[in-house]
């Protein structure tokens, strides 16, 4: 990412704000420059709390280095565009938060985990085996 590039608000949708944290280190079996770009957020969100994260709808910057970004959508055989707009707006929901709103990337940490796990996360999120989520709350 460019200096430029760093002083511009980070664009994630709602469960790339709240499962990222979740999510285990390294490949997810979506090549490498999906893993590079979710390492460069996770990173710059860990070194500059005071960084701006804008609650974005629909695809964000993490998408458009996904395998399953196409035509301007979601089109994951897991759950397509219309399916994860759907689990964005319960997450959005849960941490109680709406779409274009700005918050420091730190402040919006310490949201997730103050709301985690959330009822979704327990009950019907497909990832829910293989996130830690469940492990992160006493
Ligand atoms: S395109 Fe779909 S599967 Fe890929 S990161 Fe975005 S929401 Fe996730």
């Amino acid at each position: 990412m460019s200096e430029r590039g760093r002083q511009e608000p980070l664009r994630l949708r709602p469960h790339h704000i709240f499962c990222d944290t979740f999510l285990p280190q390294g490949d997810l079996g979506r090549g490498e420059e999906f893993s590079h770009a979710l390492e460069e957020i996770r990173e710059l969100a860990r070194q500059r709390a005071g960084v701006t994260v804008v609650v974005t709808e629909g695809p964000d910057q993490l998408c458009e280095h996904c395998p399953h970004y196409g035509n301007g959508r979601c089109e994951s055989p897991m759950g397509d565009e219309e399916k994860v707009k759907r689990w964005d707006a319960k997450i959005l929901a849960g941490l109680g938060v709406s779409y274009g709103e700005r918050f420091a990337a730190g402040e919006l940490l310490a949201l997730v985990r103050e709301k985690a796990p959330l009822e979704f996360c327990r009950t019907r999120c497909p990832w829910r085996a293989f996130c830690g989520v469940e492990d992160s709350v006493d």
